[in-house]
């Protein structure tokens, strides 16, 4: 593990917010919010409502430039989002899960939970100067972001799908450069 499971789950969330900005379908019901809230493990509040899901869309292209951000960018934009929530860094212990942060009430609305995890997160990344783990996609007009949780970092597309499409490509091309074979 590169990070702890915590760090990991709430940069993987963060990832897929910033990247349903170029697929808008995966969080444009009350209904969607909820499955990003069971799969990427939330506990605490859940209104399912449609102002908490226009909340946690509204965050959407603020956590895209954080995760985005060159270090010393980020540091700055991961300290105002903690003071903007007054997050207050707790160690705690539920569920299943062992001692881990949490920075911010349950109680709290989802989006304000959302960015402090976020921010917690990359405090995590800014501190490890692991910043090379967050990237976008190498499949050429692919701009979604990937999180490489790797040991030898060898993540470079967001999906299978982008990866099989580079590769294809990569085939073609080395057939056009050499088609006898
Ligand atoms: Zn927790
Ligand atoms: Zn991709």
């Amino acid at each position: 593990m590169v990070f702890t499971h915590d760090v990991e789950i709430a940069l993987q969330a963060a990832a897929f917010l910033a990247n349903t900005l170029l697929d808008d379908d995966e969080l444009n019901t009350v209904a969607s919010l909820g499955e990003y809230f069971k799969e990427f493990e939330y506990t605490g509040t859940h209104r399912r409502t449609r102002e908490e899901l226009d909340m946690v869309r509204a965050l959407r292209q603020e956590i895209h430039d954080l995760l985005l951000a060159p270090r010393d960018k980020a540091a700055g934009m991961v300290n105002k989002m903690l003071a903007r929530n007054s997050a207050l860094p707790q160690l705690v212990r539920h569920d299943r899960l062992d001692w881990h942060l949490h920075a911010i009430q349950d109680t709290q609305p989802l989006a304000c939970r959302v960015a402090v995890e976020t921010a917690m997160a990359m405090v995590d990344v800014i501190r490890a100067d692991e910043h090379s783990r967050i990237s976008l996609c190498e499949d050429e007009g692919c701009k979604r972001i990937v999180i490489d949780l790797s040991r030898n970092r060898s993540k470079i597309y967001c999906s299978t799908t982008c990866g099989n499409r580079a590769a294809a490509a990569a085939y073609r091309a080395r057939q056009a450069e050499n088609p006898t074979k």
